[in-house]
């Protein structure tokens, strides 16, 4: 079989990009590859095994139709404009058109050095690759949009940081790789034309649907606005913290994009950092909602010279969708948590339901992820034993008036204790990728060349929402002494 490319991107001017060859590994290994993710592209599965693919993924031989282009960027790093960055350890290969429809970026990350690596080597250590890998698969399974992971490969060539680690290339998935970033690398050059492109290819590809009626740069800052505004709220129910939510990495397709320094929450804490380079706490879980919205203000400032001529009511319509992102949020938001709550009708006092939970659980440092899971099983305390974390996790006595406020609040609905419950547990998952064990897959990967971990947590992860006390391990908190407490941007 043979993968068969359609290379919009790459049909567009030569400054979007340039064309660079992967640098080969000299003794390429197969980790893992996506039997479900190869499904979803159309991707032959025995193909999947080959050398032939073994050779893509490793960056050795290019199929015929791949592009093997990097892609220009730039982008606000901790709000510090940066206008030249682009694909510095990254190529993207090709688009390929999903049984679906749908068109995905097949990228390689780690493939080596492109003209925008700048002082780096354009490799990528093995952790970063599987850490990507777990978490990438992970926030899909639960119901995230995301970029995804194809393949993981050891490349048998070592990568010098503070320490040597053996290499790795990840295949990444995503809708496109278009950022907030792309639209300011053109808005800085003052180069409308190409920006006019930019919003033309993406509004084809991302937002055939929009009203047409407005103009092109009008319509796409509304959709990227819904989409980003839905994906934060999505990250705040689940207690993900991406960790570096630099412009360069929003994409505007609204999927999740880099999973470097990024951790889920465990002691729920508003102001938690996990990012050892996020000082001043820039991207503390808290502060994601407000940062998306900062994000969203440098798109529709590197678009405004599309439309600031022709229309002096621009900027005010901008401005005006930009203040429609809150609202957005909040709905989204207080929506996911009512379903994680157990809530299907709305009354007057369910936000303060919810923050003085979410309050408790920071006053008591309680696990974000179990104590959603349990009150799910207090939905119903008759249900399977085998399928209740009681064992896990259990609420401290301090709860007490809050848990007999919230029974009364479920009481008052029409769902009965088993719908309830069976309701709470799609929305709360028992499993997420927890730091100490994403730590641990790795140390075992990239210090004694062993993968069960890593493929036992891929593995487990693929049901988040299933529990059951063979799972035990996958879903316990960490002891204080597993407590991850800083991560690194892997590059
Ligand atoms: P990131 O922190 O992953 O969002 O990357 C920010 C920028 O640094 C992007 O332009 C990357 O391509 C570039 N970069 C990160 N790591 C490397 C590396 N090892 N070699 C070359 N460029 C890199
Ligand atoms: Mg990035």
């Amino acid at each position: 079989m043979s993968l068969s490319f359609d290379n919009s991107y790459a049909r567009l001017p030569a400054r979007f990009f340039q064309v660079v060859a992967p640098e080969p590994s000299p003794r390429p290994g197969l980790i893992r590859v996506n039997l479900e993710l190869a499904d979803t592209l159309g991707i032959d599965q025995s193909w999947l095994h080959s050398r032939q693919a073994l050779e893509l993924f490793a960056g050795n031989r290019m199929p015929p139709g791949a592009a093997s282009i990097a892609t220009a960027y730039a982008g606000h790093q901790f709000g510090n404009f940066n206008p030249q960055l682009g694909d510095g350890r990254a190529l993207l290969i090709g688009e390929l058109q999903a049984p679906s429809g749908e068109r995905y970026d097949l990228q390689l990350k780690g493939s080596g050095r492109t003209p925008y690596s700048r002082g780096g080597d354009g490799r990528s250590p093995l952790g970063p690759v599987l850490r990507e890998y777990i978490l990438s698969e992970a926030m899909f399974a639960l119901g995230v949009p995301t970029t995804r992971s194809l393949a993981a490969v050891s490349t048998g060539a070592k990568v010098y940081r503070q320490e040597v680690h053996p290499g790795g290339v990840l295949t990444r998935v995503a809708k496109s790789h278009i950022r907030v970033g792309t639209f300011e690398f053109f808005a800085a050059r003052q180069d409308v034309e190409a920006l006019g492109m930019l919003v033309d290819h993406v509004l084809t590809r991302h937002y055939p649907d929009l009203d047409s009626s407005e103009p092109p740069a009008i319509r796409l800052l509304r959709g990227v606005v819904e989409r980003q505004a839905r994906l934060i709220a999505r990250w705040q129910l689940l207690g993900f913290i991406h960790g570096v939510m630099n412009t360069d990495n929003c994409l505007i397709s609204g999927e999740t994009i880099d999973y470097g320094p990024c951790a889920f929450i465990d002691a729920f804490d508003p102001a938690k950092v996990f990012s050892s380079i996020d000082r001043h706490g820039r991207y503390a879980y808290g502060n994601q909602p407000r940062i998306g919205a900062w994000n969203l203000m440098s798109l529709a400032e590197a678009l405004l010279p599309l439309v600031a001529k022709s229309d002096p009511e621009a900027s005010q319509i901008m401005q005006g969708i930009l203040d429609g992102y809150e609202a957005i949020f909040e709905e989204a938001f207080a929506q996911g948590m009512r379903d994680k709550l157990g809530l299907c009708d709305e009354e007057d006092g369910d936000d303060d339901l919810a923050a003085n939970f979410l309050e408790a659980l920071s006053r008591e440092s309680c696990d974000y992820t179990l104590s959603f899971r349990r009150l799910s099983d207090l939905a119903h305390p008759e249900s399977q034993p085998d399928s209740q974390i009681g064992e896990l996790f259990r609420f401290p006595e301090s709860f007490t008036s809050w848990l007999d406020r919230w029974q009364r609040r479920v009481a008052r609905q029409a769902l009965s204790p088993e719908e309830r419950q069976a309701q709470m547990y799609t929305h709360n998952p028992a499993l997420i990728p927890r730091n100490h064990l994403v730590h641990a897959a790795i140390i075992a990967a990239e210090e004694e060349q062993h993968f069960c971990a890593f493929h036992d947590l891929v593995d487990a992860l693929r049901e988040p929402f299933r529990y059951s006390s063979g799972r035990r391990e996958f879903a316990l908190a960490p002891r204080p002494e597993q407590c991850v407490t800083q991560t690194f941007c892997g590059t």
